[in-house]
């Protein structure tokens, strides 16, 4: 019997990926993709809104993989992206877990969103990059694991960042990039604002 894998993911970060599926693809796509990543128990109940850790890495990872085959390689960054944007944008807005730090300055809300993002993530972490301005720097990314592309592969990270960016500073201000990327051989995934 294999030794079971330690639960190091938060039922938010699931529940916010199941809900976006839903919304991005449907309830009958979401449904096979809980399915064939083996998360039946989450379609009979979803988990809540919680940090409680309830799922493994793997697990998670399989939704991502498990999208990626029923979508096809030509769509499937685009809707990774909008995975990443709305399962912030759900967090954040509907659930507001991130209500008492609505008035800070930007710059100071950006950071705190970025950590927010490691803890709810459980990876990555904040760095300042040459300008001055903060950065996702994912360097633990599993997402990337195995996968060889020609561009940018885990671009549901580059979405949460995007919304990240909006509500912080405001649409508009920001585009988030991802510029570097392990599938594509670089040492880590890093993620950064970029002036509209
Ligand atoms: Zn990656």
């Amino acid at each position: 019997m294999m030794g079971e894998e330690e639960k190091t993911v938060t039922n938010i970060s699931i529940r916010a990926a199941y809900d976006s599926l839903e919304e991005i693809l449907g309830k009958n796509a979401r449904n096979i993709i809980m399915r064939n990543a083996g998360l039946h128990r989450a379609i009979e109940s979803p988990p809540d809104y919680t940090w409680d850790k309830e799922f493994t890495n793997r697990e998670q990872l399989s939704i991502y993989q498990e999208a990626a085959k029923l979508i096809g390689k030509v769509g499937i960054q685009g809707v990774f992206r909008q995975i990443g944007f709305r399962s912030a944008e759900i967090t954040i807005v509907k659930f507001k877990v991130l209500d008492s730090i609505k008035e800070l300055p930007p710059d100071e809300k950006f950071d705190r969103c970025l950590e927010f993002l490691t803890s709810a993530i459980n990876r990555g972490r904040l760095v300042k990059i040459a300008n001055g301005t903060s950065a996702f720097d994912n360097f633990d990314c599993t997402a990337c694991e195995g996968i060889e592309s020609t561009k940018p592969y885990c671009s549901q990270y580059t979405g949460t960042i995007q919304f990240l960016s909006d509500w912080s500073y405001g649409k508009g201000e920001y585009i988030a990039e991802e510029v570097k990327c392990k599938a594509v051989g670089d040492e880590t995934c890093l993620f950064e604002l970029k002036k509209k």
